[in-house]
């Protein structure tokens, strides 16, 4: 679709948005949101006519692009014929996406629980592990992010958590490899994975292993930095977990559904949780949808006892028609295979080109569409682009190179000193490559102001 300019119908949607939509996450009058006139696959536009290549997916969840036909058409006749029913009921678009997504998730993860989204399926998958275990504490990363609900941005690792945090009950936060930035002062991945281990050995046994219900981990820490861990390490907590009676979660809500290249990042290091969290790309955010992935086991705990927990719209028909849908898409046109593919041949080998060139990029990182650049003062020293959680003017050097970005048509994902290239899975090779050729532009800018 070609967009057709209107900039009278952007004002009218923009003055309405200005004077009446409460945002996430922001200071309501230091803002400017983009009116959206429309999206197709990769790109999205204005009401100028001005088009973007969306790098960030939405919020990392358009896995298979925007307005897919397929998945419209679905919607459009879930909506026609059965557009709501309550969750007690055995409705066939919600048996129909539980079926496909537990032939997906790995070992006995064979029921699912649907939510309306991330958050509130960490919030089930904690108070499942707490009901399983009959133990009050959770552990979970500093560096990650697991949703915006109570129990939810508690467990979340950053910034965000500094204001809602009230000290909520049995949530202990440990630190998970990282070794660029690395919390245990290691030199290789194999030294960072052992050290990482025995800290968390060591965390569980000072808070006392019977008082630990569950461990939660993203699988890939998705808005943290995409910290592809090191190998070994998720086996390693798995075997902790199994030897104390934790509950092992893992977080798919960002890295699921094809994004790292595989149907789940748990696919790239075999291992398999006790519960497992997702959302976003299972229907490709058109409507929203999340669930928890149980086993056979915590399944078996609420066999005969009730599950004290429930919502509304869980399994909503049109959310779940919409991942019936997306699923099928993946897997008639391959997406999974084209997220691999994309990262092995294209985001890979091109942003590290731009590494080499560009002296504000510290380091690549990243597999499948799920990629993050760091950005540095100093490669040397490792000084982030800009301080940690900076606002205002500390945060200008960020500021300008997004705004770059965004003046050459791409739409760049940004946190703190990072930028993540998380496009849609299915984006095309010449895509991809028009995106670096921006990118590239918009490293000069963040080039600028390296030491
Ligand atoms: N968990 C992870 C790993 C996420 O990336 C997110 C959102 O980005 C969430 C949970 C929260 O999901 P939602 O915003 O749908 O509540």
């Amino acid at each position: 679709m070609t967009p057709q300019p209107n900039p009278q119908a952007g004002a009218a949607v923009k003055a309405a948005d200005r004077a009446h939509v409460f945002h996430s996450w922001s200071a309501q009058e230091l803002i400017d949101p983009l009116a959206v006139a429309g999206a197709e696959g990769s790109y999205f536009w204005d009401y100028e006519g001005k088009r973007y290549l969306d790098f960030t997916s939405g919020l990392v969840f358009t896995n298979i692009g925007y307005q897919h036909p397929k998945v419209v058409a679905a919607i459009q006749e879930q909506a026609a014929t059965l557009s709501t029913f309550a969750p007690a009921f055995a409705v066939e678009a919600r048996s129909e996406a539980a079926r496909l997504i537990a032939e997906r998730t790995p070992g006995d993860l064979d029921k699912i629980f649907f939510t309306n989204g991330g958050a509130e399926a960490v919030e089930n998958a904690t108070r499942m592990a707490r009901l399983h275990t009959g133990r009050p504490k959770v552990l979970s990363a500093y560096r990650s992010y697991h949703g915006a609900t109570s129990t939810a941005i508690n467990l979340t690792g950053d910034p965000r958590r500094w204001p809602n945090d009230l000290g909520a009950a049995g949530v202990v936060h440990f630190w998970a490899p990282f070794l660029y930035r690395s919390p245990f002062h290691s030199d290789s991945e194999g030294q960072e994975c052992e050290r990482a281990l025995q800290h968390l050995e060591d965390t569980i046994a000072f808070e006392g292993p019977a008082t630990i219900a569950a461990v939660i981990l993203e699988t890939i820490p998705g808005t943290a930095g995409i910290m592809t861990p090191p190998p070994g390490y998720l086996a390693g907590v798995r075997e902790i977990c199994d030897r104390y009676g934790i509950v092992f979660v893992l977080d798919e809500v960002m890295a699921g559904f094809g994004r790292t290249g595989k149907w789940f990042a748990a696919d790239h290091y075999e291992v398999t949780p006790d519960l497992m969290t997702f959302a976003k790309g299972v229907n490709s955010g058109y409507v929203p949808l999340g669930g928890v992935a149980i086993s056979g086991a915590i399944a078996e705990t609420f066999a005969r006892r009730p599950y004290p927990g429930g919502l509304t719209y869980s399994g909503h028909p049109l959310a779940c028609a919409a991942a019936v849908a997306t699923i099928n898409v993946m897997e008639e046109e391959g997406v999974v295979g084209q997220a691999a593919a994309i990262g092995e041949r294209v985001l890979g080998p091109g942003l590290r080109e731009l590494a080499e060139r560009h002296p504000s990029v510290g380091e690549v990182r990243g597999t499948g569409a799920f990629w993050a650049l760091e950005l540095v003062k100093d490669r040397e020293t490792r000084e982030p682009l800009v301080p940690y959680n900076a606002s205002g003017e500390a945060n200008a050097p960020m500021a300008a190179f997004g705004a770059a970005a965004k003046a050459r048509g791409l739409w760049p994902f940004i946190n703190m000193n990072r930028t993540h290239v998380v496009p849609p899975c299915n984006i095309t090779e010449a895509e991809a490559k028009e995106g670096l050729a921006a990118l590239d532009e918009a490293l000069s800018v963040a080039d600028e102001h390296t030491v």
